[in-house]
């Protein structure tokens, strides 16, 4: 088993880098950029992340992939890079998690089947995500990330993260 592995967006950063523990950790350039104004231990940052670009491949699959779920106008420049470096990771070196309470990323991320974190801790490290899909329509519960609409009433699905 490798040391699990965590692709940081900007609120992970300041929720905190895990100081102990066995996780590597990737950012891209741009999230350097955004959180280096607030201040983040730098010196924190360079000895335990990698900073590192996606490929040009998976910017483009990204981009493509969050037109279709709409999600595209609400993904910042770097939320799309991010979303291309876990791309890349899932590819490359048997996963990471990506780590960000953004909804937008999380979405487009469930659809490539990039596993996901958020940023609140859990002995140490970032917990992962298990979804609750609710129906406001009839009051159902589903399980089943792919349902968006709701198969009994047809009401559109909200979702949100479980916790625990
Ligand atoms: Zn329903």
């Amino acid at each position: 088993m490798s040391d699990p592995a965590y692709v940081l967006d900007s609120t992970a950063f300041y929720a905190g880098i895990p100081y102990q523990g066995s996780g590597r950790y990737f950012t891209t350039y741009m999230v350097l950029e955004e959180v280096k104004h607030h201040n983040v231990g730098s010196s924190l940052i360079h000895s335990r992340v990698q900073v590192t670009e996606p490929s040009q491949e998976s910017l483009a699959r990204v981009k493509t992939t969050a037109s279709k779920t709409g999600d595209i106008g609400a993904l910042s420049q770097t939320d799309v890079s991010l979303l291309a470096l876990a791309l890349d990771l899932s590819q490359s070196s048997g996963g990471a998690n990506l780590v960000t309470d953004d909804f937008a990323v999380r979405n487009v991320a469930e659809v490539l089947s990039i596993p996901l974190a958020q940023t609140s801790m859990k002995g140490g490290e970032w917990k992962n995500i298990t979804w609750k899909i609710h129906c406001r329509g009839c009051g159902r519960d589903y399980t089943n990330p792919k349902l968006t609409v709701c198969p009994v009433c047809g009401t559109q699905l909200a979702r949100k993260a479980a916790n625990g």
